[in-house]
């Protein structure tokens, strides 16, 4: 099997599962089309188990919803909203900064990753994640913890490489634009059901003929 044709098996492969096995798709795509919201929950979901980072952006939206409303809000009111996540006493003024920059902008969130980068907080990844769940714009592949691992494990990706935005580079170099949307939100329900981070499940995993296993010393 040649490398473009096992790129392709791996990704119809995984959406077969996820179809059959009705994965859950990640919380953050609940803010798809909202800019503000996708950022503001990005900030807060670094370090952070998902769970937490839905409970502190709910209770966030819930004192108030747009930019203007948040930055009124005192810093109290903002920690208590936001203490499931962690450092949550730091990332206190990142939400002010967010919301006040955006307000000061007409409510306008950047379309541009350097644009973005500029606001307290915020690094490549939550930028790129803003720009696909805000905007639908894909012109980069989400790296979180899962994407990262699997991509070694699979062989896309030089076991070597760590920082997110190389390994953006390596994978978009193998995968076919079209799959760039949805790799990301691909590995995590795949990250989370079969390729664990301690354990994968290779006996039971649909990919398990056609993955190298990169560095994968136990196996669930
Ligand atoms: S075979 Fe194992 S290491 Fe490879 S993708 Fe599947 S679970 Fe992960």
């Amino acid at each position: 099997m040649d490398e473009p044709t096992r790129v392709r098996e791996i990704y119809d492969r995984l959406t077969q599962t996820r179809d059959e096995q009705h994965w859950q798709p990640t919380s953050l795509s609940h803010f798809e089309g909202q800019p503000f919201k996708a950022l503001l929950a990005g900030m807060l979901s670094a370090q952070t188990r998902e769970e937490n980072t839905t409970a502190a952006i709910n209770n966030l939206l819930a004192l108030a919803d747009t930019p203007e409303g948040i930055a009124q809000l005192s810093d109290e009111q903002i920690r208590k909203a936001i203490s499931p996540v962690m450092y949550f006493e730091g990332k206190v003024r990142y939400v002010r900064d967010i919301a006040e920059k955006v307000a000061a902008n007409g409510g306008e969130v950047p379309r541009t990753i350097e644009g973005l980068m500029e606001y307290k907080g915020v690094g490549w990844k939550v930028a790129v994640l803003t720009l696909a769940v805000g905007y639908g714009i894909y012109d980069n592949i989400t790296v979180d913890v899962h994407v990262a691992r699997i991509g070694i494990r699979l062989g896309l990706v030089k076991p070597t490489t760590k920082q997110p935005p190389k390994v953006n580079d390596e994978l978009k170099q193998v995968l076919p634009r079209e799959m760039w949307p949805h790799w990301n939100a691909l590995m995590v329900m795949f990250g989370r059901a079969i390729c664990l981070p301690t354990y994968p499940q290779c006996p039971r995993c649909p990919l398990n003929d056609i993955c190298p296993k990169v560095g994968v010393v136990r196996r669930g």
